[in-house]
C-alpha cells in the first residue's frame, strides 16, 4: 500500500468532524518535523492550526488545507462506515475521502519527499492546516491570517488542496473566488386592517420599488473571467397569517456574489443610500463571508497550468467559479492563490469517495508544482 493511501486511510479514521481535529495535526506534524520543518502551533479558541515551515526567505509558498470534515449524516445511509476507509473496485470511501484529507495527505507525502531531493531549495516551503474550514471559521485561518499581518509574516503563493477537479484529476485550475455578502433588511412598517390602509403603513409596499430597483440593477459587467456580479433575493417574510391585516413589518435576506470590481464596504454604502432614496424606515444586517481574490497570469499561475496540461493531458479549464474557501483569508495578505485538488463530485455526500488511481497521483502532482516555484540549489 503507498504512503499517500496509507496517511489518507489514517486521517479519514480520526473522527474529526468540523472543528474537532482528532489529532490528525499531530500526526503531521511529528512527520514533518522529521522531515526538518519547523513547527508552530497556532491554536485559537477549540481550533487547532498548524504552521510548518521548511527552508527561509522569499518565495514563501503555502500548501494550504484543512483537516476537519462535515458530519457523516445518517451512518445506516453510508455503504460502509464513514470513519473506517474501505477500498471497494479501486476507490476509497470515507468522510473527508475527497474533501480534503486526501489532499492534505498528498501535500505532506510531497513536501517530504520534496525537501528529502532539494534540502538546500531557494525561499520556504509552508504547509498551513486548520481544523475550523467547515464550520464557523473563524478562529481557523481567518485568524491565523490576522496573526501573520500583525507579525509580518508574508506569503508570495499559496496553493489550496481543495477538490476542485470536474471529472478528471486536474482538469479545472481555480484562480480566483467571487466575494460572499449576505443581508437581512427589516423594513417597519404600522400594522392594521387592510379595509382602512389610512391607519396603517404597508411594510412590503414601502419595500418593494427599493427591491425592484436592487433587482434590477447592473452592478458590473465582469471582470477578467468572473461572471458580472450578481444580487439574488432568498427569503421574504411578513404577514401574519390573515388576508385581512397589513403587516407591521417585512423581512427580506440578500446575497451577493461579486467581482473584485466590489469589497463588503463599497456595495453596503451603495445597497444604503439606494434604501435611503427610497426613504425606508428600516435596519439592514449584513454577514460578510469573504471578500473576491483573483490571481492574473504570472509564474504561478503558468506554473500550474504546465504542471495540470502535463498530469491530466490537456490545458485545464482556468475558473473563478464554486463557493469560497480559505484562500479568501490568505489573498489580502498579497498572496497569488490558485486552487488544485481531487474530484468533487461527493463532497460533503453519503458515500463520500476518492479514485485510487487519482489518490496515488496526487503528491507526484504537487511535488512538480513545489519543484516548478522552488527550484533545489542541488
Ligand atoms: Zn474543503
Amino acid at each position: 500500500m503507498s504512503d499517500v493511501l496509507d496517511l489518507t486511510r489514517d486521517l479519514i479514521a480520526r473522527k474529526s468532524v468540523t472543528p474537532d481535529d482528532a489529532g490528525c495535526q499531530a500526526l503531521i506534524a511529528a512527520r514533518l518535523q522529521t522531515a526538518g520543518f519547523a513547527i508552530e502551533w497556532m491554536r485559537f479558541g477549540a481550533v487547532d492550526n498548524l504552521w510548518a515551515t521548511h527552508g527561509q526567505g522569499a518565495p514563501v509558498l503555502v500548501l494550504l488545507g484543512h483537516t476537519d470534515v462535515v458530519p457523516s449524516g445518517p451512518v445506516e445511509a453510508w455503504t460502509s462506515n464513514p470513519f473506517e476507509p474501505e477500498i471497494r473496485d479501486g476507490v476509497l470511501y470515507g468522510r473527508g475521502a475527497a474533501d480534503m484529507k486526501s489532499g492534505v495527505a498528498a501535500f505532506v507525502v510531497a513536501a517530504e519527499r520534496f525537501v528529502a531531493a532539494h534540502p538546500d531549495h531557494m525561499g520556504t516551503l509552508a504547509v498551513l492546516l486548520t481544523s475550523d474550514e467547515e464550520g464557523d471559521a473563524i478562529d481557523g485561518v481567518r485568524r491565523v491570517a490576522r496573526t501573520f499581518a500583525e507579525r509580518g509574516t508574508r506569503i508570495d503563493w499559496c496553493i489550496t488542496g481543495e477538490p476542485s477537479s470536474t471529472a478528471t484529476l486536474g482538469d479545472l485550475l481555480r484562480v480566483g473566488r467571487r466575494g460572499s455578502l449576505s443581508a437581512t433588511l427589516t423594513v417597519r412598517g404600522v400594522q392594521g386592517h387592510v379595509a382602512y390602509p389610512d391607519k396603517a403603513r404597508n411594510p412590503i409596499h414601502d419595500a418593494a420599488p427599493a427591491l425592484a430597483e436592487l433587482v434590477g440593477r447592473r452592478w458590473d459587467d465582469g471582470f477578467e473571467s468572473f461572471p458580472p456580479t450578481s444580487l439574488q433575493i432568498s427569503n421574504i417574510a411578513a404577514g401574519t397569517g390573515a388576508t385581512n391585516v397589513i403587516p407591521g413589518s417585512a423581512t427580506v435576506q440578500f446575497n451577493l456574489r461579486y467581482t473584485p470590481n466590489w469589497d463588503a464596504p463599497k456595495l453596503e454604502a451603495e445597497i444604503a443610500a439606494l434604501l435611503d432614496r427610497h426613504a425606508l424606515d428600516y435596519t439592514l444586517a449584513w454577514h460578510r463571508s469573504g471578500e473576491p481574490f483573483y490571481t492574473p497570469e504570472g509564474p504561478l499561475r503558468a506554473a500550474a497550468r504546465d504542471v495540470l496540461t502535463t498530469f491530466a493531458g490537456a490545458p485545464p479549464e482556468e475558473s473563478t467559479g464554486g463557493g469560497t474557501s480559505d484562500a479568501r483569508f490568505i489573498a489580502p495578505l498579497g498572496a497569488q492563490c490558485i486552487e488544485i485538488g481531487p474530484v468533487n463530485a461527493s463532497i460533503h455526500q453519503v458515500d463520500e469517495h476518492i479514485r485510487v488511481a487519482d489518490l496515488e497521483a496526487l503528491p507526484d502532482l504537487y511535488e512538480a508544482l513545489i519543484a516548478r516555484l522552488l527550484p533545489g540549489a542541488g
